[in-house]
């Protein structure tokens, strides 16, 4: 049955006429970036500039070490020029709602916003919500507009677009690895995508810190719901003990997910004053879901929010949540 009460995706014509239509553009990523947040607005924002038009990247946070392979990367900051014209269009790539993007993002028009994403729940904030849910990365999403608006993609952007899925894949791991991705993955090679450098420096590239802090979060595993929820946390000492930062935590909750046995993982990020959690689904709980109840989302295996308050009150509250969605 078709949900008449879910929001519509704009269609790709209506999108592409709205690039063609602005001159000025700003690509927004989300806080903590990933591969497909960056990817996809690099991806469009360098395809933009072939056609001639003014391109400014905003991110809240530096570009993590492992994703400055990317081009145009150097570009990446918080500021925003004081001549931005007036009527730029911010494309927000990756994420549910504005907010994501942080709190130095300045105040904007509904009118000048364009929201390109794959998130369930995401919150249609754009005045254009370009929100395809069955794409495997906002990269893919990418592919569609780029298509449409006929710019040749040339190497650099391919490696873009190739980041995204393979980010978003867990390197064609994950149940998003269809044969359509596989398809589109094998077509950004043809056209230059550069595979090797890409694995090299998201899965291969691990700093000894980030391999201790993963084996300290491992000791400090617990273990629930006979083997089908594990949960842990990564505290401000454990950083200090192992000479880690934040960047070397995003893995950890991977690692939990791969026990055997294991539904439904959690690792509680608990530094720099706050508690971030990432929950990681087999597949038969929705933690999007249980994500939500708590302010969050994500997908249905991937997802995370921000907790205020204290370690063991988010402890409680997202088992609480966990087991409300099926746990
Ligand atoms: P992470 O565990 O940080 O890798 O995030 C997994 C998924 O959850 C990603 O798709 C994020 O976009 C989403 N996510 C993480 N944190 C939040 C949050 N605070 N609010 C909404 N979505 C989030
Ligand atoms: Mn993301
Ligand atoms: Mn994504």
């Amino acid at each position: 049955m078709i949900d008449a009460s879910a929001p519509v995706s704009a269609t790709t014509e209506r999108v592409v006429a709205e690039l063609r239509k602005r001159s000025a553009f700003v690509m927004v990523s989300h806080v903590k970036p990933d591969g497909d947040t960056l990817g996809a607005g690099l991806a469009l924002g360098l395809a933009l500039k072939r056609l001639g038009k003014r391109v400014h990247y905003f991110q809240q946070d530096p570009v993590p070490r492992n994703l400055r392979f990317m081009a145009d990367t150097q570009y990446v900051s918080r500021e925003i020029p004081a001549d931005l014209p007036e009527d730029a269009l911010w494309v927000f790539c990756d994420m549910s709602n504005a907010a994501r993007a942080g709190e130095f993002l300045p105040k904007l028009e509904r009118k000048n916003i364009l929201d390109v994403d794959h998130h369930l729940g995401n919150e249609h904030f754009g005045e254009l919500n370009y929100v395809l849910t069955g794409e495997c990365s906002t990269g893919t999403c990418v592919m569609h507009l780029l298509r449409a608006l006929e710019v040749p993609v040339d190497a650099d952007i391919a490696t873009c677009l190739l980041t995204t899925i393979m980010t978003d894949t867990g390197g064609f791991m994950h149940s998003n690895t269809t044969p359509e991705v596989l398809q589109l993955s094998a077509e950004l090679m043809r056209l230059g995508a550069n595979k090797e450098e890409i694995t090299q420096e998201i899965f291969a590239n691990k700093r000894l810190a980030a391999l201790k802090l993963l084996g300290r979060a491992l000791d400090e595993a617990t273990v629930e719901q006979d083997g089908r929820y594990i949960w842990s946390y990564v505290d401000d000492a454990m950083l200090a003990q192992c000479g880690a930062d934040g960047e070397d935590t995003e893995e950890i909750v991977n690692h939990l997910r791969s026990v055997e046995g294991v539904e439904v993982a959690a690792l509680f990020k608990h530094f720099d004053g706050e508690i971030r959690v990432s929950l990681r689904s087999s597949g038969r709980i929705n933690v999007q879901a249980a994500a939500a109840r708590l302010g969050g989302g994500g997908h249905f295996r991937a997802s995370g929010l921000t907790y205020v308050g204290a370690l063991r009150g988010a402890v409680s509250a997202v088992e609480e949540a966990l087991k409300a969605e099926g746990l």
